[in-house]
């Protein structure tokens, strides 16, 4: 028997519907390419986003088809999420910080119709232009006034483009689990993989972000985007925004710490969400500066993911900026929410040191995402906090296979999906990452967990960053062989390091040998590149190997 509820589907075009009615007031500022700070409301992203629908109707755009953009976070680019989804097209957004070799990839292989993209992009898109055989037009988006007087590319202005139709429009209604936006993967190895979201998948997703022990975004947050618009839909935040009325803060290009701080004071922001490196190029800003957070800021939450939040920062948001961090693990192909760190009751008497532990690990499951821990042979391990294996996970929001297959079949025999992370779940079902599975270092049959090494070194005041791999070892076949940037002007020596270790982790755990460099290699979306650095160092000999 059916149930007799509406089936009325769950379409992207409903949230700025929805906003459009009940928070049109509620603002989006953004930083804009063009330089000066741009406020709008939601009842402006409504009606330019149909503006933006019929544009595209005009020019041929067909259910199903890719339009790419290429921008940083601001108000156009979310008037596209919502103009190009909502007519059923599928926003394929591109990390403009991949390499251009793989962007021309993943245009050709979206086989993109149209390509959007922000002004200080346009030397990139010249250079790029002749090689994306698909896209039939590239559209500048900025206004007339800003458009480039002579070029080599014949270009179409957004604002022209909009501002050339009406914003009458009725959005199609069609099945939820249409494709609305597609995300490629960063490839560390191999050609980059396209996530296909669906429109179902993304408002779940948004659901559980609004929610408590989700992200508990609301109407009373100001939430600063860091987290980049082209990287997992700034984790999914233009949707969740859209549902509950937050305002959002849009940086643009500017992620220095004086634009992200300025941001932070001047619209009072009570949340911001991004990857670790921008939070110690904020600490950079406050520390040069003399700035006292806690006075000048009303941030109350701080949300961190794509790599590990060390304690450290944790403690410092805490201490020096009044702020709460929420820990959160996910990845692209899990639109990204997978682990959000929430507190419990029994957490509640806990001192600042016993909360910090807890901090530390990436958080527990939400509603929505089924996990568990695998060994090799793809057996159950237990949930006691030190077992750690392979991390599966399975839920309506997490990809079922790559675009165009890319990679077959993706899922095990119980349907989940292998993240290529390593971790231990605990009692309380609070998970922490110990590695990514081919990072982790196999000590004579045993596994070191790279990320705690790295985690504990940058706890060091001397230490910027640090990266810690598998060096070949005769006897226990990998020894653990860690990489070291100082910080400006400070003075460190190994043996300065390895005691400040000792007592922190365990001490078969103890790095082999610590070696300093000045920089360690990235990638597009600032990932240590762990692979680079197994080759540069693969004739390493380390000093206990006989
Ligand atoms: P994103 O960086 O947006 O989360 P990616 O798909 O680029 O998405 O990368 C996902 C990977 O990033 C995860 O599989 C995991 O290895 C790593 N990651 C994400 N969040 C965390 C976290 N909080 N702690 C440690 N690693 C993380």
């Amino acid at each position: 028997m059916l149930g007799l509820m509406q089936g009325r589907p769950l379409l992207i075009s409903t949230l700025i519907e929805h906003a459009a009615k009940c928070h049109p007031a509620a603002e989006i500022v953004s930083r804009t390419s063009e330089g000066p700070v741009h406020r709008c409301t939601y009842g402006d992203i409504h009606r330019r986003s149909k503006q933006l629908a019929n544009a595209l109707t005009a020019l041929g755009v067909s259910p199903g088809d890719r339009i790419a953009s290429l921008a940083w976070n601001g108000f156009r680019h979310m008037e596209m999420y919502f103009g190009v989804s909502g007519t059923g097209a599928v926003l394929h957004t591109i990390n403009p910080r991949l390499f251009p070799e793989q962007i021309e990839y993943i245009a050709n292989h979206a086989e993109d119709q149209y390509l959007f993209f922000d002004l200080g992009f346009l030397p990139l898109i010249e250079k790029l232009a002749p090689a994306l055989k698909t896209i039939k037009g590239f559209v500048l988006m900025t206004d007339r006034a800003h458009m480039p007087a002579d070029g080599t590319l014949d270009l179409i202005c957004y604002e022209d483009l909009i501002n050339a139709h009406s914003s009458d429009y009725d959005w199609p209604t069609f099945d939820e689990n249409t494709a609305s936006s597609l995300c490629y993967t960063s490839g560390t190895t191999g050609n980059p993989k396209g996530v296909l979201y669906s429109h179902r998948s993304s408002l779940l997703h948004a659901m559980l972000t609004c929610s408590v022990d989700g992200l508990a975004l609301g109407t009373a947050e100001t939430a600063l985007l860091i987290v980049p618009m082209f990287h997992v839909n700034a984790w999914g935040m233009p949707y969740a925004g859209a549902m509950c009325g937050a305002k959002l803060v849009m940086p643009g290009p500017a992620l220095d710490g004086a634009s992200v701080y300025a941001l932070m004071r001047d619209e009072k922001v009570t949340l911001a969400l991004g990857v670790p490196t921008v939070w110690l190029m904020l600490f950079g800003h406050v520390d040069a500066n003399r700035l006292v957070p806690k006075t000048d800021l009303v941030l109350r939450r701080v949300v961190i993911g794509g790599s590990s939040a060390p304690r450290a920062m944790s403690e410092r948001f805490e201490t020096n900026f009044g702020a709460f961090v929420i820990h959160a693990w996910g990845m692209t192909e899990m639109s990204p929410l997978g682990t959000v760190c929430n507190l419990l009751p029994k957490h509640r008497d806990f001192t600042l040191e016993q909360r910090l532990d807890i901090q530390a690990k990436q958080g527990r499951a939400v509603f929505g995402v089924d996990m568990c821990i695998k060994d090799d042979d793809g057996k159950l391990l237990p949930n006691d906090g030190k077992a750690f294996g392979h991390l599966m996970v399975r839920g309506p929001w997490i990809v079922e296979s790559y675009y165009r297959g890319e990679g077959g079949e993706i899922l095990d025999a119980d349907g989940y999906f292998d993240t290529g992370d390593v971790a231990t779940i605990d009692p309380d079902g609070y998970m922490q990452i110990t590695d990514r599975s081919k990072d982790v270092i196999k000590s004579g049959g045993e596994w070191i967990s790279s990320i705690d090494l790295e985690n504990a070194a940058v706890g060091h005041p001397a230490v910027a960053e640090a990266a810690v791999i598998g060096a070949a070892h005769a006897k226990w076949q990998e020894r653990p062989l860690m990489i070291v940037v100082k910080k400006a002007n400070q003075e460190l020596s190994k043996e300065d390091l390895l005691k400040f270790l000792d007592g922190k982790i365990a001490k078969w755990w103890m790095p082999d040998d610590v070696v300093f460099v000045t920089e360690l290699p990235h990638t597009a979306t600032g990932k240590l590149q762990k692979m680079k650095l197994r080759e540069q160092f693969k004739d390493h000999r380390l000093p206990t190997d006989a």
